[in-house]
């Protein structure tokens, strides 16, 4: 009880919450680094794990109405970025899914190599 299973991606190149190291995600998932957040610059990330997500808010953005979550950090609740539910535009559904991470609020570093990390090789 209480305890908070965290996953991790592995991958050579990895992002992680910049408040408490927890691996959020990797540079395979990155799908783009051309995003703004409330922070600054923001990347767009195919698939993240250990996220909480906020109810569903309808956001007005520069490209149109969207449905999104805010999402924060399963272990320290550090709001990150957001998640894009659904677009309205045609051509932002490619978002839909796909997780928002402030660059400011994540850190990168070099990973280690997929293969026998957990002996499954
Ligand atoms: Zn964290």
């Amino acid at each position: 009880m209480g305890r908070i299973f965290l996953d991790h991606m592995g991958g050579t190149r990895l992002f992680s919450c910049a408040n408490c190291d927890s691996n959020l995600t990797n540079r395979r998932e990155l799908i783009s680094t051309r995003f703004t957040g409330s922070t600054g610059r923001a990347y767009l990330f195919n698939k993240v794990v250990n996220l909480s997500y906020s109810d569903v808010q309808d956001r007005m953005m520069i490209t149109g109405r969207h449905m999104v979550r805010d999402v924060f950090c399963k272990n320290c609740d550090t709001k990150l970025g957001w998640m894009y539910e659904f677009a309205t535009e045609d051509n932002q559904r490619y978002k839909e899914g796909r997780i928002i991470l402030e660059r400011a609020l994540i850190i990168e570093s070099d990973g280690f190599e997929e293969r026998g990390v957990d002996g499954n090789n």
